[in-house]
């Protein structure tokens, strides 16, 4: 080619960056050895498997496959470890990772050829990507390390992490993972994804540059089968930290039921990319680019669902076409080149499989003139149009540079479309109208919203998903509580159920004896006369049988079963009858909820009021739900005037709380800014626990509600009158059918039907630890998020266990909605 040519059309030549460096580090260190307690060490099994480059096809080095020998060595290590780290100073943490930090960019050249040669993204992505956003989550973290202290003042570090993560973004993956993991004083034992370990190894490289004391982080290569369900599966690791694929989190999910780990999963998504008429089509252009092209479409967040207003459809598609056109194919050390190789052949298989179907399904698809390399794994950009909503394509997450549109006429129309699938990663709008982007994000089921832009990410915005893209965020304040937890947990013993109230320090001395010393069937103490009794005279009249109802919908209904149930003293005196709840109750009650999701989305102010209109309700009652704690549970009646009185004051804290709750505003790196906001979770059904009927009850409804969820609750199981007394003061308190809906009925059954149901989003049980393991299990169905005490009891009228923050963020789910400025 000629310089004429060249300028006629203006094609770029090649520009390579030299892989010598990166295959010379290769080569000096392989075969690659586990990194256990800051040595290399060779695997138990004396197994290596192959790592590949993606452009060539060809063995880059020989890895480390590790089997659960090592993973015991490993987490031994980290266990080891834990002991000094979790008590070391949080300066001294933050000295650590600020000392990574530094590395990480003293290294980073050699970094991100290394992930190019090894992923297969290019060079552009691993350099001006991947590398600098892995720098700065351990700059943001170390500042988290230094501030522990005195922002999360109640919280200890969970323990040993087990963090799995995959091949798409390995570098920053790790770094997503470890550094909230090591800030927060855990320490780690980390799986790479199979295919891309070697960035892992060169990290693991720099701890030992650095002198991170030994056993805090240890990086076990190898197979899924192997380490993957062996780390899971370890009795000692506390936490689970999970990137994949759905189908994998939801195996995690199962194996992890009871077990109390704590568990963050980060999975699939088919994120909708909402084009509105009005947007400028040249920027949006750009935009689809970056979010179905960058790292060859093989991202979580991908934004693959092209929405287009119908009246530019046709232009914009003509746009795409002529930018695909131009997109550079190729060897990814080329940093001309947008598009680089697919991670394995496995991948490239099953993106052209789905590619296939969507043809046989009737898309319409579209493909550049050009060719794909014919060495390596490459799949060229791909275009589907004439899709219709609910085919495999529109529906499954492809990974790969496949681009699915459709099209959509009114904003609501849109966002029903954009709702439409299981996942809830993310999504973009565009419009040049910020009033009608600002009013569509909030509609939008997604963890993280981009307005005018996609694929953004930064430390200190969290990431995670809504639905069956997981639970859990990473970055930001919020990412931080998935390695904490509170501290009062690790003083309080576990037992195997909640039946019993646990030592109440907080409770006046002559209440608390009598909770405590009271022997079963004993009812009053000499002191604690009843109210109503004059002079010890009582009418004879027999009492007016009342007969307490379910109430569903904003209405007391009678149970489908026509089955009662009796609830006894502690003497085992029958004291009242309820409603025996069967499935159908609960789908009802299921289908209530779903109908009042309307207080979701009214102001807070309202919420706040009708919280504390319930308090003064149920202040006015307060003898009446004395009388019927001490029925109920024997005790005495000024231990129960204490249980109403922290009642009412637990609801005027969530009334407190309902409007000063309010996430944040996230500043990253960028012109613009990110809205961090909290928001409701949704259809949340709450086993309540059997001790304190009342404030057991309360303690949990209130910060649910007052957060914007509607609830089904299963109120205690022995002692449920309480509750459906209660629902006389939700009736006279203003609050929307359908927000409170209570099931009585046997706590396990219902809860099993609950955690069943694929139409409830979130799940709390307080109960023995075999029902927490029954929960977590079912849960996996549509991954609904689960909180659960695994038998371990819970002072609930002492306010640090009863009440605060960890209620409110069991209640809420961030979403992170970025909005960048300026022309
Ligand atoms: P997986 O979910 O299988 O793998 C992710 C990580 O989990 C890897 O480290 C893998 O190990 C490990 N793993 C796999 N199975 C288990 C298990 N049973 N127990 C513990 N760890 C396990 O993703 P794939 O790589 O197989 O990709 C398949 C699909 O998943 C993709 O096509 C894409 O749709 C989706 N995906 C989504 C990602 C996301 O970020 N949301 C990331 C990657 C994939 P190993 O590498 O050894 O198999």
């Amino acid at each position: 080619m000629n310089v004429m040519e060249i300028f006629k059309s203006m094609e770029y030549g090649p520009a390579p960056e030299a892989a010598a460096p990166g295959l010379t580090w290769i080569q000096e260190h392989a075969p690659f050895g586990l990194f256990i307690n800051n040595q290399w060490v060779k695997p138990d099994s004396g197994q290596y498997m192959e790592s590949i480059n993606p452009a060539t096809g060809r063995p880059l080095a020989q890895i480390a496959s590790a089997n659960s020998a090592d993973v015991d060595a490993a987490v031994a290590a980290a266990r080891a470890a834990f002991e000094t780290w979790s008590r070391t100073l949080g300066h001294v943490r933050a000295r650590y990772m600020y000392a990574i930090a530094r590395h990480i960019q003293k290294h980073s050249r050699l970094l991100a050829v290394l992930e190019s040669l090894d992923n297969g993204k290019p060079i552009r992505e691993t350099r001006d990507i991947d590398i600098p956003l892995v720098a700065r989550h351990f700059y943001y973290h170390a500042g988290w390390a230094q501030l522990m202290a005195s922002e999360l003042p109640g919280y200890e570090p969970v323990g040993v992490v087990g963090q799995i993560i995959p091949w798409n973004f390995p570098l920053l993956m790790l770094a997503w993972k470890i550094a909230p993991a090591l800030a927060m004083g855990n320490t780690v034992v980390l799986k790479p994804a199979r295919y891309t370990s070697l960035t892992a190894l060169k990290f693991a490289e720099i701890l030992q540059e650095i002198g991170l004391p030994p056993g805090v982080v240890n990086i076990v290569t190898g197979e899924a089968s192997q380490v993957g369900e062996a780390l899971v599966r370890h009795p000692d690791v506390n936490k689970i930290a999970f990137t994949g694929s759905t189908d994998v989190g939801r195996s995690i999910r199962r194996a992890t039921a009871g077990s109390g780990k704590k568990l963050s999963l980060e999975l699939g998504g088919k994120s909708p990319f909402i084009v509105f008429d009005d947007a400028d089509l040249d920027s949006v252009v750009e935009g689809v680019v970056d979010a179905i092209w960058f790292n060859q479409g093989q991202v979580c967040c991908a934004g693959s669902r092209l929405l287009v207003q119908e009246n530019i459809a046709g232009r914009l598609i003509e746009k795409l076409r002529v930018r695909m056109e131009h997109l550079r194919i190729g060897d990814p050390l080329d940093k001309a080149v947008d598009i680089g190789a697919i991670v394995s052949p496995g991948q490239l298989k099953e993106i052209q499989r789905l590619v296939n179907q969507g043809v046989e399904e009737g898309a319409v698809m579209w493909q550049p003139s050009w060719a794909c390399p014919t060495e390596g794994y490459f799949f060229p950009p791909t275009l589907f149009t004439n899709v219709s909503p609910a085919t495999t394509i529109a529906q499954v997450e492809i990974f790969g540079p496949v681009l699915v549109s459709m099209t959509f006429r009114t904003p609501n129309e849109a966002v029903e479309l954009a709702n439409n699938t299981r996942y809830g990663l993310a999504a973009s709008v565009w419009s040049e109208n910020i009033n009608l982007a600002l009013d569509v994000a909030p509609k939008l089921k997604a963890g993280s919203v981009w307005i005018n832009c996609p694929n953004l990410f930064d430390a200190s915005s969290g990431f995670g998903g809504y639905r069956e893209s997981g639970f859990g965020r990473e970055g930001g304040k919020e990412g931080l509580y998935e390695y904490v937890r509170p501290k009062w947990e690790s003083s309080t013993p576990a037992t195997a159920d909640d039946f019993h109230i646990v030592q109440d320090s907080t409770l006046p001395d002559s209440s608390r004896s009598s909770v405590h010393e009271k022997e079963v069937g004993e009812t009053s103490h000499e002191e604690d006369v009843e109210p109503g009794s004059t002079n010890g005279f009582r009418p004879v009249f027999p009492s007016i049988d009342r007969t307490p109802k379910m109430f569903i919908g904003g209405k007391q209904v009678r149970p489908d079963s026509g089955y009662s149930r009796d609830v006894y003293d502690p003497g085992g005196h029958v004291v009242g009858q309820v409603g025996e709840g069967n499935r159908k109750d609960i789908r009802n009650a299921v289908e209530a909820s779903h109908a009042a999701s309307g207080w979701a989305v009214g102001t807070t102010h309202n919420r706040a009021q009708i919280l504390f209109y319930i308090a003064e309700n149920l202040a006015a009652r307060e003898e009446e739900f004395a009388r019927c704690i001490v029925q109920q549970t024997g005790r005495s009646y000024s231990d129960a005037v204490s249980e109403v009185e922290a009642s009412i004051s637990r609801l005027f804290s969530y009334a407190a709380w309902t409007d000063k709750f309010e996430g944040v505003v996230h500043r990253p790196p960028l012109r613009g800014a990110v809205l961090a906001m909290p928001e409701p979770i949704g259809v949340t059904a709450i086993a309540c626990p059997e001790a304190y009927p009342l404030l057991g009850f309360i303690s949990l409804v209130a910060p649910a509600i007052a957060m914007g969820n509607t609830v089904v609750v299963i109120p205690s199981q022995t002692s449920p009158l309480s509750a459906t007394d209660f629902y006389q003061v939700l009736e006279t308190s203003d609050l929307p059918g359908g927000v409170v809906n209570i099931v009585t009925g046997d706590r396990d059954t219902l809860s099993q039907v609950l955690a069943d149901h694929d139409d409830v989003d979130a799940m709390w049980y307080f109960g023995p630890a075999e029902g927490c393991k029954r929960v977590e299990l079912a849960s996996s169905g549509n991954m609904k998020r689960t909180w659960v005490n695994y038998g371990h009891p819970r002072n609930w009228s002492d306010p640090v266990q009863g009440e605060g923050e960890e209620f409110l963020h069991e209640s809420t789910q961030v979403k992170n909605i970025w909005i960048p400025y300026g022309e």
